[in-house]
């Protein structure tokens, strides 16, 4: 980790449209710029962009630069015809968490040439100021310059500041943490939210066997909280955190003292994606794990349309969900995530992979028990009850040495057919033109199945390398090297902090020998300056079993140099491509606005299908905002693309119940007003109040704008993102409505997310709410009265009645997922009705099938005439104990 800054590098920037050949008559010109940053230390180590430089005309000039660091100096060289004193000149000016600098100027003769000094004082923006600021508040209140260790957690990212996205107080958090803060170290984590939330930071330090806190809402520079945040902290301790942070206590405590006990930097991100670290983020790894053992993926995959290994059907609600679409990019908008509740088990999955070469899939059903983990848990530690930090504690020792033990395989089948998984995943046989709807995971269709056969597992071994942090950032730096070399090689000389270039990767998604490869990223950041804070790297959804991959993509107008290799693991050395790996590329020349490109990563790729999702989550935040007890719960009804872009935008989680993807056909989504295929009913929008148990639902439509043959779209769309209309090649603008608004309560709300009634999908059913309803209204039906439509069975297995209700009036729930953010969530959370167990259970042809041991809802075992099933104790014991705190049970508290 030498100096940073050793290169002097001089950019050729390409010579395109300019003032004609050099002439005669040219005259060389130099100017030297000393850039003065606001912030001093910034001297030196920020290269300035020169963006552009203009003459008096306005007319573009082609120039060199060449930065001199220990001169803190930028040189400018062109040549310019018939230039004399009074010539002017405009330089434009930028660089990353500062303001763009203009500044106008004529040059004196200088021996042959022309020359000028400059001295530029450039000034920060907010955003930038606000995240230096905090940082630094709160290294004066924790001295973690001086332990070189903390941990960051951030809303900035997804929250907005001052109306704007919040890449620069990254940007100021990572510059004032100079080096101890970085996204390659894994400490500094974006919580996923909504631009609608608070801005919020959260640092944490170890002190002995104490982790402390820092915390500051909503961008205020007092902090709201400083103290205790350890798993080891009192019951009075924790009362009075969750005093001053309300709903986000269990997502920093439990990412806090994650990391503190050394969880991977890409599970905690994972986890940062969820919204806090539980038992399905545990389980969701170590489901991910066994299945790699058992049925791993091979090059005989490829599903359609989007190219994923894996095709997940989820119950949203059990934190497991987000795992696999984030660590396997099962993303919903690739169509490789389908879930609603089809079952009142929401910590059930299904896999299925797919042979394309024999058409058929194996289809792998996985669940983990809660109970039977917190038995465990009790008899290994002897334990008496059960805080949930403490058991992530236990339950994070198990992933990394045995993670098979925290999960079941409950069933894997081979012979899975097309048919089979056009009804489970929906049909779209070319894209915009889905046939079949997703019927999700409908257990007793698959388990009467009668050519599904138990699949044979194979049992790979894997073993963890012993790569080090240092190791891990100089395969980055290899990488960036090589990249110089390569453009080299074509007569560019790359800069550091260059603006136009761009680097996409894969590391931090993909593992090499089962460890993180963030480091990865600091390690091209020594060399080329290239931060996601700043757009220039950018880490591309993958899921942890691929190869680790680079693009460098050198933007210049709207042209593109891309260079692209990728790492051989047993090698150690890098291969040259010939074709770009990525198609992000596309859309790099339009400067997207960071939140955007948050969700194309997201996604993996741009393209048509997923452009229309910003506009879409635009109209949500305009038209539907989210107040203070409030949150969102988005579902698909039309999937597409675009979904990848609204569940990032949305801070959805199909993991935390808010996201379901019921995949409906075209035709029962088609609009006489918008048309079908892509356009119609998209999906529905909730705004959820957790107070008063109710909520409004929107069915919300779309119908794409059109362009003039032969523009392209991606720089038309961005144009319409920054609210620009005014582009000639808009034809027609797309509308975004609102096909029905209704208000609903909690059992309302449950039907929905189970995907309607058996007579009526989940659209019908909410154009069957009476639109006149009042709040009154409302709480009426809610205390008894019974809606229509809460009879029968619906389509996907889910049995009659209750979907929505939970028992013992717990808080959460509603949604299956984590509403409350207690310690008890994961538990209290799943929907207690057991009917759907039972059901499933009448199954007893399936008996043999079952290749592994199954203890679970969907096994006919003897209890299962009870409707406890394991979920009932679980949410007495909690109750009982009053679950204020999360993590603490009665006599859990005291130490
Ligand atoms: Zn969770
Ligand atoms: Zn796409």
């Amino acid at each position: 980790m030498g100096r940073q800054y050793f290169m002097v590098f001089m950019v050729l920037l390409f010579a395109v449209e300019l003032t004609g050949s050099v002439s005669a008559v040219d005259t060389n010109c130099e100017v030297g710029i000393r850039v003065n940053y606001e912030y001093a230390d910034d001297n030196g180590n920020i290269n300035p962009d020169t963006q552009e430089l203009t003459d008096g005309n306005g007319i573009k000039v082609n120039f060199t630069t060449t930065f001199d660091p220990a001169a803190n100096m930028t040189k400018i060289k062109f040549n310019y015809e018939n230039i004399t004193e009074n010539t002017v000149f405009t330089v434009k000016i930028r660089a990353p968490g500062y303001r763009e600098l203009s500044h106008t100027f004529k040059l004196a003769s200088y021996g042959t040439g022309y020359a000028a000094h400059l001295s530029l004082q450039m000034n920060a923006t907010d955003a930038y100021k606000r995240g230096r600021e905090i940082t630094k508040k709160a290294d004066q209140l924790l001295n973690f310059t001086k332990t070189g260790e903390v941990l960051v957690i951030t809303t900035a990212g997804s929250a907005y500041y001052k109306n704007q996205t919040t890449e620069d107080v990254l940007e100021g958090i990572l510059n004032q943490g100079r080096g101890i803060i970085s996204y390659g170290k894994g400490n500094l984590l974006m919580l996923r939210k909504t631009r609608l939330d608070p801005l919020d930071f959260a640092f944490i330090v170890r002190k002995g066997n104490d982790l402390i806190l820092t915390y500051f809402k909503n961008a205020s520079m007092t902090p709201l909280y400083v103290g205790t945040v350890s798993q080891n902290m009192t019951l009075t301790q924790y009362q009075t955190l969750q005093k001053k942070l309300g709903d986000d206590t269990f997502p920093i405590a439990s990412l806090a003292n994650a990391w503190a006990i050394g969880l991977s930097p890409d599970i905690l991100r994972e986890a940062a994606f969820h919204g806090h670290v539980c038992m399905g983020t545990i389980c969701g790894y170590a489901m991910i794990e066994t299945l790699l053992k058992y049925y791993p993926a091979t090059n005989e995959f490829g599903l359609p349309l989007e190219g994923v290994s894996y095709q997940v059907i989820g119950v949203p609600g059990g934190s497991d969900d987000d795992v696999f679409i984030y660590a396997m990019d099962a993303t919903p908008g690739k169509r490789a995530y389908v879930g609603f509740n089809t079952t009142e088990d929401t910590n059930i999955v299904g896999f299925i992979r797919w042979n394309s070469k024999t058409k058929t899939g194996t289809l792998i059903i996985m669940a983990y028990n809660l109970q039977e983990l917190i038995k465990k848990y009790k008899q290994e530690t002897c334990e008496t009850a059960v805080s949930e930090l403490k058991f992530n504690a236990w339950a994070v020792k198990k992933l990394k040495t045995n993670p098979e033990s925290l999960v079941d395989i409950l069933y894997a089948f081979d012979n899975l057919t097309e048919e089979q998984v056009h009804y489970l995943m929906g049909y779209e046989p070319n894209k915009g033109n889905t046939t079949v709807a997703a019927a999700g995971l409908d257990l007793n269709y698959i388990l009467n199945q009668t050519n599904l056969i138990n699949a044979t597992p194979s049992s790979r071994t894997y073993s963890t390398g012993t790569l080090t942090y240092d190791d891990l950032r100089n395969i980055g730096r290899l990488a960036a090297e090589k990249a110089i070399e390569l453009f080299r090689a074509i007569g560019i000389t790359l800069e550091r902090d260059d603006y136009q270039l761009f680097v996409l990767t894969s590391a931090g998604y993909v593992r090499l020998n089962g460890q993180d490869t963030s480091p990865v990223w600091d390690g091209i950041y020594d060399v080329l300056g290239s931060r996601l804070s700043r757009k220039t790297l950018l880490p591309v959804h993958a899921p942890l079993w691929g190869n680790l991959k680079f693009d460098f993509c050198l933007v210049n107008g709207t042209q593109k140099i891309i260079k692209s290799i990728y790492y051989n693991v047993t090698s150690g050395t890098f291969t040259v491509q010939n074709s770009a790996s990525y198609i992000i590329e596309e859309v790099l020349p339009y400067d997207p606005p960071f939140d955007v490109l948050m969700g194309w990563l997201f996604h993996n790729h741009v393209c048509g299908g997923s452009s229309p999702g910003y506009l879409i989550a635009d109209y949500i935040f305009n038209n539907y905002p989210k107040g203070e007890n409030e949150k969102y719960i988005y579902v698909t009804t039309l999937d597409n693309c675009k979904d990848d872009i609204l569940f990032m935008l949305l801070g959805v989680s199909a993991g935390q119940g808010t996201y379901a993807n019921q995949r409906l056909t075209s035709e029962e989504t088609t609009l006489e007003t918008t048309g079908g295929g892509m356009n119609g009913m998209v999906g529905y929008i909730i705004v959820w109040d957790e107070k008063t148990n109710t909520g409004r639902v929107a069915i919300i439509t779309w119908q794409s704008p059109r362009f003039v043959p032969g523009s392209n779209s991606y720089e038309e769309y961005i144009r319409l993102y920054k609210h620009d209309c005014s582009s000639p090649n808009l034809v027609s603008l797309p509308t975004v409505s609102t096909a029905a608004e209704r208000l609903i309560n909690r059992e309302e709300l449950g039907i929905l997310l189970a995907g309607g009634t058996g007579s009526m999908n989940a659209l019908q059913y909410i154009f069957s709410i009476p639109a006149n309803r009042t709040l009154a209204d409302l709480v009426q039906v809610d205390n008894g009265g019974s809606h229509d439509g809460n009879q029968g069975g619906v389509p996907g297995g889910v049995p009659g009645g209750s979907t929505g209700g939970v028992p013992s009036g717990s808080s959460h729930g509603a949604t299956g997922g984590h509403a409350g953010y207690s310690p008890g969530e994961d538990i209290s959370a799943t929907p207690a009705s057991v009917s759907a167990a039972s059901e499933v259970s009448e199954e007893s042809s399936v008996e043999g099938k079952r290749v592994y041991e199954v203890k679970n809802a969907t096994s006919p075992g003897s209890d299962s005439g009870s409707s406890a099933w394991y979920v009932y104790g679980i949410v007495g014991v909690l109750a009982a104990a009053g679950l204020v705190a999360f993590g603490f049970l009665k006599g859990g508290a005291g130490k």
